[in-house]
């Protein structure tokens, strides 16, 4: 026999040797298994059932990271209700409190209320893809559309009121490639003469990036003026949508504050209390504790941003972004002074899909300049 043939041999021998009953300790363990996993079965199809029942039912939660979205939102929805839930049911206080001055207890549970919604809304709010801009640009802008009313008549007249599919594929094909073009000039305009379109171009996408843009890997599109992937939103926070997610945090950690309060102010009162009902306030309390301080880092980090008219993902990755690259790092290229960052955030009516350029050598030089006590005096930053 062979070298091969006697390892064939050998390995079949082991094989049958290990699934021989009753010879060692492991086949007992695999009968054990065997017998998991006969009465798991049953469990694990009607598990599997209930699945495509709920998919059937909600179309969106046949999709693994809807899904996962959903569970997440489902989790901080039932989290805000506990919270609450147990202060009232808890706090006699409290309830006495709601009979007297009943506006008290209607403020706080709008908050609670507006909290959730404002959650809810940002996770729905469009953060600006680029792709939309690309077919908003398109729309508006009236010669692209002149251009394209006339290939389209020069292709029919060519072959008369007739159009092979081929020839309607390659005219679809042209359209697509005259809208692409137009957009790519429109994006190029935006970055200093000399800049090529290809170093620019999104490899997931296949589109020119306008600056401040970046490709979402969760999202699976580029973002316009990316900031950050929201995991807990489900959703990219972006020029369309950053606005509201700076008003959630804000609700949510007034939220905390208020409720922090009337924790604190149920464990002070010199009421007739349970051990348990004290244990289960102070273990509420420490974690709100720390989603207060995680809150409020947040919502400081970003008005930070807000005032300087900066973005996570710039200030993080500064060193990866080619026009950043080289600015000295107090020097924020798109700010306009914190007054103008501060209208442009809150006040500014522009579309989600709008285009910030980036700025000249010269408006780089003299945001560059350090504040001199006369820029106060002058109001530079307006
Ligand atoms: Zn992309
Ligand atoms: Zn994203």
């Amino acid at each position: 026999m062979s070298n091969g043939g006697e390892l064939q041999y050998a390995v079949r021998a082991s094989l049958s040797q290990s699934q021989t009953p009753f010879s060692t300790a492991s086949n007992s363990r695999f009968y054990l298994q065997m017998t998991i996993v006969g009465c798991c079965h049953p469990v694990r199809e009607a598990r599997e059932r209930a699945t495509e029942r709920c998919s059937q039912l909600i179309p969106c939660l046949s999709d693994p990271g809807r899904r996962q979205t959903s569970v997440l939102k489902l989790a901080l929805v039932v989290l805000h209700v506990i919270f609450v839930g147990v202060l009232f049911l808890l706090d006699r206080g409290l309830r006495e409190k709601t009979l007297r001055e009943p506006w008290y207890t209607a403020i706080y549970l709008l908050l609670l209320v507006g909290t959730i919604v404002q959650y809810f809304i940002t996770s729905a709010t469009s953060p600006g893809y680029v792709i939309d801009a690309m077919r908003a640009w398109n729309e508006t802008h009236a010669t692209l559309s002149k251009t394209s009313r006339a290939s389209e008549q020069s292709a029919s007249s060519k072959n008369g009121s007739l159009i092979s599919p081929s020839d309607g594929h390659q005219q679809g094909r042209s359209i697509y490639e005259i809208k692409r073009n137009s957009w790519v000039m429109h994006v190029m305009n935006m970055y200093p003469p000399g800049s090529y379109s290809r170093y620019l171009t999104c490899t997931y996408c296949n589109l020119v990036q306008p600056p401040r843009a970046k490709h979402c890997h969760d999202c699976e599109k580029c973002v316009l003026q990316f900031d950050h992937h929201c995991v807990w939103l489900g959703t990219c926070i972006g020029q369309g949508n950053h606005c509201r997610f700076w008003w959630y945090l804000f609700e949510e950690t007034t939220l905390c504050i208020w409720t922090g309060i009337l924790y604190i102010t149920f464990l002070k009162a010199n009421t007739g209390r349970q051990w348990w009902q004290d244990a289960v306030v102070i273990l509420l309390l420490i974690i709100l504790g720390l989603s207060l301080i995680f809150l409020l880092l947040l919502l400081l980090f970003h008005s930070y941003l807000i005032l300087t008219n900066q973005t996570t993902y710039e200030l993080v990755r500064r060193r990866r972004i080619s026009y950043l690259r080289l600015l000295p790092a107090r020097v924020y290229p798109f700010s306009r002074g914190i007054c103008r960052n501060l209208y442009d955030f809150c006040c500014s009516r522009r579309s989600i899909h709008a285009i910030e350029r980036l700025p000249t050598t010269e408006e780089l030089e003299s945001r560059a300049t350090p504040y001199v006590c006369m820029d106060i005096v002058s109001c530079r930053c307006c």
